[in-house]
């Protein structure tokens, strides 16, 4: 066994390591050469996002990549208990990519983009690329052996007719209206809710989710859920509650 896994570099195989080696192509091994200075005999950790690690040594350094023998294959497995999938309107740009780096970080299953009607920032294919990669660098960091899936871009009422048979599902929307009435909010779950895989957790656009679109999740069984008297950012929201439902998943 080897010691723990902070003080070993960590780096992603997106080929799915079989047997006793394993290479390191392109950024991968271009940082573990020229800015880790590794040479033939240096440790590091693999992982290829199927849920196992790898502790591999350095065997040959090549013009195409990075040679590695495995020493030992480990099921490290930093899971949640239950699935967490975050169905999420996404914000733009660095916001966009602040979510998904912390999605991975609280141990979200998936995050499925959401099309509402008040959405702006429509993800394109490239955009959705590029996350794969942040998903990549968050799970190096944050010792995740299975990678968060980035979904298909779902349009909120065909999310919402999919998903009716899933027990948990939760929808954030202020209630200030409510509220103001003197009014509280719930609880998050029911004490004898039972926490079957998965739960789903749903964040609105900027603009906020209309009415309908409210209507509609709430008669197919979606629970608003009020996150406090303050209009949060889309994606202070979707960590807020995604924080708010693991840790009651992770204490019980
Ligand atoms: N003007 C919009 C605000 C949208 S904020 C409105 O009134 O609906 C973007 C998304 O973040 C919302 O759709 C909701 O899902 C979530 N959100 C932000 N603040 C929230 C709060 N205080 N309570 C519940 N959900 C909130």
């Amino acid at each position: 066994m080897w010691s723990p896994m902070r003080a070993i570099d960590r780096y992603f195989s997106s080929t799915p390591i079989e047997g006793g080696s394993a290479a390191l192509v392109g950024d991968e091994a271009e940082h573990l050469v020229r800015v880790m200075r590794a040479r033939p005999g240096t440790q590091v950790i693999l992982f290829d996002g199927h849920g196992a690690e790898y502790l591999a040594q350095v065997e040959r350094i090549g013009r195409a990549g990075v040679d590695l023998a495995i020493v030992e294959r480990r099921d490290a497995d930093r899971e949640l208990p239950v699935e967490v999938i975050v169905a999420v309107s996404l914000p733009k740009g660095d916001r966009q990519k602040w979510l998904v780096e912390k999605a991975v970080e609280l141990g979200v299953r998936r995050i499925v983009p959401l099309r509402t009607s008040r959405s702006v920032a429509q993800p394109v294919q490239q955009a959705l690329a590029r996350l794969e990669r942040t998903v990549i660098e968050a799970s190096k960091q944050c010792g995740r052996n299975r990678l968060m899936e980035i979904g298909e871009p779902q349009i909120w009422a065909d999310f919402v007719s999919a998903t009716e048979e899933v027990p948990t599902r939760l929808l954030a929307h202020p209630e200030v209206r409510a509220r103001e009435r003197g009014k509280r909010s719930g609880p998050l779950f029911a004490p004898d809710e039972s926490r079957a895989d998965p739960v789903l957790l749903a964040i609105g656009p900027e603009g906020g989710f209309t009415a309908e679109e409210i209507a509609l999740a709430t008669a197919a069984g979606w629970r608003p859920v009020d996150l406090g008297p303050r209009i949060l950012r889309v994606e202070t929201a979707a960590i807020f509650l995604t924080a708010m439902v693991t840790q009651h998943l992770l204490v019980r």
